[in-house]
């Protein structure tokens, strides 16, 4: 499949890599837009938060999982951060394999 983040799990396109087990993998963005800019994806292609469904939602439920543990890891778990996940069109989406930005160690505005 012609797609950049399953290329970056099977490690044909590099990344700057954070962590991975047997069902996710993190990196660091490649354009990050705060100082702590990193992405966890299930390594298996699920295309966007519309495919969460009860055959894969332990995946998403494991992702945050990691997120907390990856947050103590980058100092960001006290400071606080922002999960992003961008769905479709008007979410913003442009890599159409799911995945959670994490954004930390810059205060945000919201949205
Ligand atoms: P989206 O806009 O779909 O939510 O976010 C896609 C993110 O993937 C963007 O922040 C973009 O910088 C990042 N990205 C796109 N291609 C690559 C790549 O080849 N390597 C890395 N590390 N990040 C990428
Ligand atoms: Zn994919």
């Amino acid at each position: 499949m012609d797609c950049v983040f399953c290329k970056i799990v099977n490690g044909e396109i590099p990344s700057k890599k954070i962590y991975e087990d047997d069902l996710v993998y993190a990196f660091h963005d490649i354009n990050p837009v705060t100082p702590v800019h990193f992405l966890v994806i299930p390594k298996k292609h699920i295309s966007g938060a519309n495919e969460i469904d009860e055959s894969n939602s332990h995946i998403v439920a494991h992702v945050f999982e990691v997120i907390a543990k990856l947050a103590k890891e980058f100092d960001i778990d006290k400071s606080g951060y922002r999960i992003v996940n961008n769905c479709g069109e008007d979410g913003g989406q442009t890599v159409h394999h799911m995945h959670f930005h994490v954004l930390g160690k810059k205060k945000l505005n919201w949205p």
